[in-house]
């Protein structure tokens, strides 16, 4: 069993993304080629936003975000410290310190109500993080940067094509960014991610910054980065993003599906979508008390799990802000486990897996 299958997905796209990558080879505009341009269109008009910009990985997403912000040493931005080291990174590859606010301990995103004590005269953006496929309460956080006169970036690396009051993820915030990442809920062959707003001149500026601050050719009026998304990437991403919605609607399906058929086990372990989120399910994670013990007996059934995130950012060797405590993390960090999940997850495997789980948990 697979905790991911990305071949079905490729069988199933074969000949138009085969035929896809045959055209880029055939023109050669490897770099910035047409379908880059027709990519970001397509996808501007998916999330319903003015902007999308293409860039090589979710990670430089969020790094030319922060930049165009010209956010630097001496800032602060606020971000959750359960999430991937990207998050932070980001922020700390800036010069700047991510702050971290606590999660709330149901939906696994930043809680709101932390944010604001965390904010100083040095705070200059809030990075909340869209874990797991579901939307962090964007308006909550919304109404605290307008207060504060701070812009606010979406970490939409996880929540692709999901929902918070209707409203498409990547579009819910000043700036979003999201990741196509293979394994990611709309993954390229190779790294990838998008930046949407409905700013002008910031788009123009992460536009400038992903092709080394470049205005027109040769004409570098600010520091960037070679972050550009390969045209062999994009023409996959057209592909793929033609059946994207048909695939966000059945990693939904599957996602309940798992809830009904556990609904036996605690469910304070079971994923809780808030009623206005339609999460896009990137990983369905459960709670368990002997993680280890629970994940070898999966393993021993041929059941492939995986931990998101065994450590709180906070905690990391590289970031070490260990004075600070961070509990509902931590706990959390302990006790997570993803259980297979993509859209060609077939009922029968399922059955197996939530029996096998039960029996586990016995
Ligand atoms: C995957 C991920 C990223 C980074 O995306 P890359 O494309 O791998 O650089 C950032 N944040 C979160 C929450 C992620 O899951």
């Amino acid at each position: 069993m697979q905790f991911i299958d990305l071949k079905t997905q490729y069988k199933q796209l074969q000949e138009k993304i085969d035929k896809n990558i045959k055209k880029v080879l055939n023109h050669s505009l490897f770099i910035m080629g047409p379908e880059v341009k027709i990519l970001e269109e397509k996808l501007a008009k998916y999330i319903g936003v003015k902007h999308c910009i293409t860039v090589s990985s979710g990670t430089d997403a969020l790094l030319a975000s922060l930049m165009a912000l010209n956010i630097k040493k001496g800032d602060q931005v606020i971000t959750t410290p359960f999430s991937f080291i990207a998050t932070a990174e980001s922020i700390i590859l800036t010069g700047a310190e991510p702050v971290f606010a606590d999660i709330n301990p149901r939906t696994y995103n930043i809680e709101p109500s932390l944010i604001e004590k965390g904010i100083t005269s040095k705070t200059k953006a809030i990075m909340p993080v869209s874990l797991y496929g579901q939307c962090a309460d964007m308006d909550a956080i919304n109404k605290i940067a307008a207060k504060y006169d701070i812009p606010v970036i979406e970490d939409a690396a996880q929540s692709f094509g999901a929902e918070y009051k209707n409203k498409k993820s990547c579009g819910l915030t000043f700036i979003g960014c999201t990741s196509f990442f293979p394994s990611k809920p709309l993954g390229c062959y190779g790294d990838g991610g998008a930046c949407f707003t409905n700013d002008d001149k910031i788009a123009k500026k992460i536009n400038e910054i992903k092709n080394h601050g470049q205005n027109r050719r040769y004409n570098h009026i600010q520091i960037g980065i070679n972050g550009r998304l390969d045209t062999l990437q994009a023409a996959i991403l057209l592909a793929k993003l033609e059946t994207f919605p048909m695939e966000a609607k059945a990693r939904k399906q599957i996602g309940e599906r798992y809830t009904r058929l556990l609904k036996n086990i605690k469910s304070s372990a079971l994923p809780y979508i808030q009623l206005y989120n339609k999460s896009v399910y990137a990983q369905y994670t459960i709670q368990v008390d002997n993680r280890d013990a629970f994940a070898e007996k999966l393993k021993q059934k041929n059941i492939p799990t995986a931990i998101h995130y065994p450590v709180p950012l906070n905690m990391q060797p590289a970031i070490a802000q260990t004075d600070k405590k961070y509990p509902i993390a931590e706990s959390a960090a302990k006790r997570v486990i993803s259980l297979p999940m993509h859209p060609f997850l077939s009922k029968e495997e399922q059955d197996i897996i939530v029996k096998e789980i039960i029996e586990a948990l016995d």
